[in-house]
């Protein structure tokens, strides 16, 4: 049997919480993360995130999907601005590169980092500096980045509290991290059990909940500014995305305004409901004097 080495607290002490796909999801007993246990190898992800992840998106598809993203991205980069205004921001996960093309139009010198070489390409030929791999090896130089964002990125690692050690490292004195991932701790997903729709163990390594994130972000350094839990679904590209090119996308993205009002509509409802499937975090390295 492996063992595990918990992420935060360096325990080995675990329950199991579910079975699903042939792997276990268990809770650490030192400090409540969840995680899968055994992790799958290098191997298995690589072959997830080859070309087939991101094959929602070709050419065509690009604008049209671009433009379903950007709202959501507007309102990240507004909550960065009351941080910090301008400089180099690194976006960790830049998939095509929907995030760096807003950062960049509002005035963010933007460049990413991304495992697929597929996405990566995409976002090059946007003219974007991405550098295709892990973002440990890319080897920034120490205190390079004013900002750098993980949006959806941070549970799909195999060393999340490594993740952040470096950007620790590569991040200014007064630099902003911002990170959004799915939310353990969300009714809906207390109430669906192995059934929630982001228990995703081949993609999904870690399952935080607000504190265990905060505590993994303070753990490598940092001071966090601001937690919260949002709806899930603010954005209808998210499951565009894995609908590939259907007959649904094609109807969606033709009506995309109407669609977009009612979104907005749909959310609003949503919030009030308190719906918190999402952990949104904004993080600085050390706070002004
Ligand atoms: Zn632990």
């Amino acid at each position: 049997m492996t063992h595990t080495e918990c992420n935060l607290c360096q325990a080995d002490r675990s329950s199991l919480l579910f079975t699903k796909d042939s792997l276990q999801i268990v809770k650490c007993l030192e400090c409540g993360l969840i995680y899968v246990h055994p992790q799958p190898s290098e191997t298995e992800l690589g072959t997830i995130y080859k070309n087939g992840y991101f094959n929602g998106t070709g050419q065509t598809d690009y604008l049209t999907e671009k433009k379903l993203y950007t709202p959501r991205f507007r309102e990240r980069l507004k909550d960065i601005d009351s941080l910090k205004t301008n400089g180099k921001l690194l976006d960790v996960g830049c998939a095509v590169g929907y995030f760096l093309e807003a950062a960049r139009q509002d005035g963010w010198e933007a460049s990413g980092v991304e495992i697929s070489s597929y996405a990566s390409e995409f976002a090059k030929k946007s003219g974007f500096d991405v550098f295709t791999g892990r973002l440990e090896e890319a080897g920034y130089p120490d205190k390079h980045f004013d900002v750098v964002t993980l949006w959806h990125v941070l549970e799909h690692m195999r060393n999340p509290a490594a993740c952040l050690k470096e950007i620790h490292r590569i991040l200014k004195d007064t630099g902003v991290l911002a990170v959004e991932l799915p939310n353990i701790e969300s009714k809906r997903s207390r109430k669906t059990g192995e059934n929630w729709d982001q228990l995703k163990p081949r993609e999904h390594l870690y399952y935080f909940a607000p504190s265990t994130l905060t505590r993994s972000v303070e753990k490598a350094g940092f001071q966090v500014v601001r937690v919260s839990t949002l709806p899930k679904g603010t954005h209808i590209g998210e499951k565009l995305e894995h609908l590939g090119r259907t007959k649904i996308k094609k109807w969606l993205i033709r009506f995309f305004p109407l669609t977009r009002w009612i979104k907005t509509i749909l959310l609003r409802i949503k919030k009030v409901a308190g719906e918190d499937d999402i952990i949104l975090l904004y993080a600085v390295k050390s706070k002004p004097e």
